[in-house]
């Protein structure tokens, strides 16, 4: 267990490459074995972020920049990150998360300060598996991480199914989708939506549906964090995936 280590350095925001001594403090109160790591150089958001999840028995780490938040996630094997955008030094936090996501599937939640860059965090292929804008209410934050720790919990739980939609095979024991016999990349999120909208064939499912089977019912987001998913899948599987919008319901897959 680590002790706990106060944050030094300067507090003028500004970034300091390679200086360890100012990148973070850490904090560790284990009544839990899941650690969040919070990357976030606000230090009052981070520090309320890191209040509320210790309080519901988190093991939370705070890195105050891109770069050491990765050098966190590398050692720590975290069960989830909290990612800023704005982030200082050379990587912000949707670089941040691009580069976790080409080696570890953990799953991000983003924080974004601005609404119009919901678009950009889900739309761009991130695997981001939730965003939340600021300012959000703290509890509401924890409510999501909760959710997708049950969701990632309950995901290997299921049985093993293969289900081929024309060229398309979604395979749920290896979490892989073949594309014409080419795996296709997709994030954790789109796999789920996908593997949802396979085990429901036929059948036109509401946004709410969607979200409360794959994002999980404790999940309160906006409804069109569900069309964004869709347009990445089909951004990615094309005309092979017979997806078709059900016009004031949702989404029915073929
Ligand atoms: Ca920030």
């Amino acid at each position: 267990m680590a002790p706990p280590v106060v944050r030094e350095g300067s507090d003028t925001g500004g970034p300091c490459p390679g200086d360890a001594g100012t990148a973070w403090q850490a904090c560790a109160v284990t009544t839990h074995d899941e650690t969040v790591i919070v990357v976030e150089d606000d230090h009052n958001i981070s520090d309320l972020v890191a209040m509320y999840l210790r309080r519901e028995g988190f093991r939370v780490l705070q890195a105050d920049d891109a770069e050491h938040g990765l050098s966190y996630i590398d050692r720590e094997h975290p069960s989830l990150l909290i990612v800023d955008i704005g982030l200082p030094g050379e990587l912000d936090g949707l670089e941040l998360c691009r580069l976790v996501r080409k080696t570890n599937d953990v799953p991000v939640i983003i924080l974004t300060a601005r609404d119009d860059e919901i678009d950009r965090v889900l739309g761009l292929e991130l695997g981001a598996d939730d965003y939340v804008t600021k300012p959000f209410s703290p509890r509401e934050l924890v409510a999501r991480v909760k959710a997708i720790l049950r969701r990632a919990g309950t995901t290997t739980r299921a049985e093993p199914v293969t289900t081929e939609i024309g060229t398309v095979v979604v395979d749920t024991g290896r979490r892989e989708v073949l594309c014409g016999g080419e795996v296709v990349a997709l994030t954790t999120r789109e796999f789920d939506l996908l593997a949802y909208l396979a085990a429901n064939r036929g059948l036109a499912l509401s946004r709410r549906q969607l979200l409360d089977g794959v994002w999980g019912e404790g999940w309160y987001g906006d409804e069109r964090t569900v069309d964004v998913h869709v347009r990445q899948l089909r951004k990615k599987l094309g005309d092979e995936l017979p997806l078709t919008t059900v016009w004031g319901v949702g989404y029915r897959l073929a």
